[in-house]
């Protein structure tokens, strides 16, 4: 890790800070020509997905709004329950809107898969997926992800956004945990 942190065990580092810079202009170039004149909703999965957010958006300079929802699908540990809740719905009038949800990892796809169905419901103009990572390896539930940051093996990782246990998520950069 390029922080030391006290107290921070030292996890062997997967994608640096160059590394999501880098990806972060990829994908608001993907999405400011897809978007540039839709006044698209950033709909972020909390709680994960709020600095791949704060980094995206601050690269997108057209119309948009952003909104947070969120999720549980995780007890306190390293493998998904398969059972999801959702906090409060969207505060916001999705109907005839164009809806790009954007997600800190896709692992089994439940997540999303869950938060679709819902959704879809309001009838929204459009939906797409944007996640910062996905680890295909372990997808359950079938997804089509529009945009997608980086392609994770089959870790569980932490940092930029990504808790284990409700850390971690300061790291500056995706480190993973050792089995
Ligand atoms: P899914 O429902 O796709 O299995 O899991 C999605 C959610 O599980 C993610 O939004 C994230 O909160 C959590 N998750 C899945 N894999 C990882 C991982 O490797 N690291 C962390 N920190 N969270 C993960
Ligand atoms: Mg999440």
């Amino acid at each position: 890790m390029a922080l030391a942190m006290n107290n921070t065990p030292e996890f062997p580092v997967l994608i640096d800070k160059k590394k999501i810079d880098a990806a972060v202009r990829r994908l608001a170039a993907e999405i400011s020509r897809d978007y540039r004149d839709k006044n698209p909703v950033l709909l972020g999965v909390l709680k994960g997905s709020f600095i791949f957010m704060a980094d995206l958006v601050r690269q997108l300079d057209f119309p948009l709004e952003i909104e947070f929802i969120r999720l549980f699908s995780y007890g306190g540990g390293t493998h998904s329950s398969g059972s999801v809740k959702m906090a409060r719905g969207v505060p916001l009038k999705l109907k005839g809107r164009h809806v790009l949800v954007v997600e800190d990892i896709i692992d089994t796809g439940f997540t999303l898969a869950h938060l679709l169905h819902y959704l879809k419901e309001k009838e929204p103009a459009s939906v797409k997926l944007c996640a910062f990572t996905d680890k295909p390896s372990r997808r359950v539930a079938v997804l089509n992800v529009d945009y997608v940051g980086f392609t994770v093996p089959d870790k569980f990782v932490v940092g930029y956004g990504l808790d284990y246990a409700e850390k971690y998520r300061n790291l500056p950069e995706v480190s993973y945990l050792e089995d």
